[in-house]
C-alpha cells in the first residue's frame, strides 16, 4: 500500500466505487472518466506502479479477471468489440501509477481513438531489436 495513491485506496475499499468485480487480490471498477459505455479498470490490491513491477503471479491472475468481465461487458452491452488497454509510463499515457488494465467496450461509430498510424519495420531497427533477444 502506497500511502498517496488513489487506486491504493480504492481497490482497499477505503474510497468507494463502482465495484463489478472484487475478490482477496483485485477490485475492478468503472472508470470515472469512461471512453465509452462500460469502460472498467483491472486494478490489483497490491501497489505496483506499472507492468514491469508487478508480480508474475499478479500479472497472470490479472488477465483471467479481464477475460472474464470483458465478456460479461461485452455480452451484458452488446458492446461490438472491446480494447484492452494498458498504459506504463508518462510517455504512454500513464496518469495513474498504479497499474491497471483498462477494459475498453467498442461500439460502431463510437468516437473511441486507440489508432496509430503504422510506419515501415525498417532493416536497421529490425536488427537493433533481434540482437536484444539473441
Ligand atoms: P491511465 O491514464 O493511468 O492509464 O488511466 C487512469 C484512468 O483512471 C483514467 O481513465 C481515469 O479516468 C481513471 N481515474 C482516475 N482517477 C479515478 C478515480 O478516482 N476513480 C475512477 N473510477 N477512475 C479514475
Ligand atoms: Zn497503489
Amino acid at each position: 500500500m502506497e500511502e498517496n495513491c488513489i487506486f491504493c485506496k480504492i481497490a482497499r475499499g477505503e474510497i468507494p466505487s463502482a465495484t463489478l468485480y472484487e475478490d482477496e487480490e483485485f477490485r475492478v471498477i468503472l472508470d470515472l472518466g469512461p471512453a465509452s459505455k462500460g469502460h472498467a479498470l483491472v486494478i490489483p490490491k497490491i501497489h505496483a506502479a506499472n507492468l514491469f513491477e508487478l508480480p508474475d503471479e499478479t500479472a497472470a491472475k490479472a488477465l483471467v479477471i479481464a477475460k472474464k468481465v470483458a465478456t460479461q461487458l461485452k455480452e451484458g452491452l452488446q458492446a461490438d468489440g472491446l480494447n484492452v488497454v494498458q498504459n506504463n509510463g508518462a510517455a504512454a499515457g500513464q496518469t495513474v501509477d498504479h497499474f491497471h488494465i483498462h477494459l475498453i467496450p467498442r461500439y460502431e461509430n463510437d468516437t473511441v481513438n486507440v489508432k496509430w498510424v503504422p510506419g515501415t519495420l525498417g532493416e536497421a531497427d529490425k536488427e537493433d531489436i533481434l540482437k536484444l533477444f539473441r
